[in-house]
């Protein structure tokens, strides 16, 4: 039997007597035995999708991390939904917007907007959509079927409380709905009696059939982003990718693609105006959340765990792992803002940055010479 590790650094600490989950403990080293720099009350910034709810349905599944998961999440909640082919997310709205990035297969966009402006988009593994509150969309797996992530601009929303077109047929006066349409109240005695949410369609047939239907002229594209579309950024032991507001006009949330190989860091750094979630694709990582007064604790993530960071609390990243690590990042603003502790130290008068750290030339003397070994925003 191997040997437990004991939380113990120097004198501080003592051993486990138990009874211990040794599983939990190995994914979270730094909450058994933080640093020693840890200290105070930041609240718990970590949820795997592994202990959310899964809600089963025919042909897929959805889970979601709100703040009913982790209270930390007030600005926004994510939801992790897998759909086989053909299988279709129901027509629906909802009050808060809804930012999409597709992590497996590829899927079928449709939305309708005020202006009457119609979509109708393929989409694969790294683009994006956004869909406005209150407009209207469904979403469905083509031939290989489709998993992504859904963030909402609230962190109290529920992938369970959407309003659904079913659920609106369902609960208006039948002759209504026969005077609203101009037909026979007996064209709706075969409408489902509650919500259908996620169901089994045949696979759809190719794009330009559906596009022909609804006619080129009220075409938009303007709710999607092709991520091939933007470069990566590289940097000494990582690259980067953001897409907001200034590429992707139609998004008020920020994203940011962050890739690190093992042992390299997205530097310390906070965003002034924007709550920060996190979804790790690949590998490990560790980060320190830092806040007023005195107040830091440090969480480990693998692939598969959601992360959440409030607006202006300093942060980094680290690849604690033997592989490249992948998270992406999805921020409440759409214009994309982070302070840089580098940026900030480098363009302060080095007597006064010597006057606070007591720190000699060797720091100030790298800060002058630019990025150095850590990626920035
Ligand atoms: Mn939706
Ligand atoms: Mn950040």
């Amino acid at each position: 039997m191997t040997e437990l590790p004991q939380p113990i650094v120097g004198h501080l600490g003592a051993t486990v007597a138990g009874p211990r989950n040794p599983e939990v403990e190995a994914q979270n080293p730094d909450i058994l035995t933080p640093p020693v720099t840890d200290n105070g009350g930041i609240p718990n910034l970590k949820f795997p999708f592994a202990m959310a709810h899964n809600r089963l349905e025919d042909g897929g599944w959805a889970r979601e991390v709100t703040l009913r998961e982790c209270p930390t999440l007030k600005e926004l909640a994510i939801v992790n939904m897998r759909l086989g082919p053909g299988v279709v997310r129901e027509l629906h709205w909802h009050k808060e917007g809804e930012w999409a990035y597709v992590t497996a297969g590829r899927v079928r966009f449709y939305l309708v907007d005020e202006h009457r402006g119609t979509l109708v988009e393929d989409l694969e593994v790294g683009d994006l959509w956004f869909a406005p509150p209150g407009v209207p969309h469904a979403i469905q797996g083509l031939e290989e079927g489709t998993e992504f992530v859904l963030i909402f601009n609230d962190g109290n929303f529920s992938e369970n409380e959407t309003l659904l077109v079913t659920e609106l047929f369902a609960h208006m006066p039948r002759e209504v709905l026969a005077k609203n349409f101009g037909v026979d109240e007996s064209a709706f005695d075969g409408i489902p009696a509650s919500e259908k949410y996620i169901f089994r369609l045949p696979v759809p047939g190719p794009i330009e059939e559906a596009r022909a239907e609804l006619g080129a002229a009220s075409m938009t594209s303007e709710y999607v982003f092709r991520g091939a579309d933007v470069a990566e950024t590289k940097w000494n032991g990582g690259a980067t990718k953001i897409i907001d507001s200034k590429t992707f006009k139609a998004t008020p949330m920020a994203f940011l693609m962050i890739e690190l190989e093992p042992g390299g860091m997205r530097e310390i750094h906070w965003h002034p105006d924007a709550d920060e979630i996190q979804y790790y694709l690949s590998g490990s990582a560790r980060m320190t959340v830092f806040n007023a007064v005195s107040s830091a604790r440090t969480f480990d993530y693998v692939a598969g765990d959601v992360g959440y960071v409030p607006k202006n609390l300093a942060h980094y990243i680290e690849n604690t792992g033997t592989e490249t690590m992948r998270v992406i990042n999805v921020f409440s603003k759409g214009d994309y803002r982070d302070v840089s502790l580098n940026n900030w130290l480098a363009l302060t008068p080095s007597a006064l940055v010597q006057g606070h750290l007591d720190v000699g030339d060797t720091l100030m003397k790298a800060l002058r010479q630019g990025p150095g070994s850590v990626v920035k925003g």
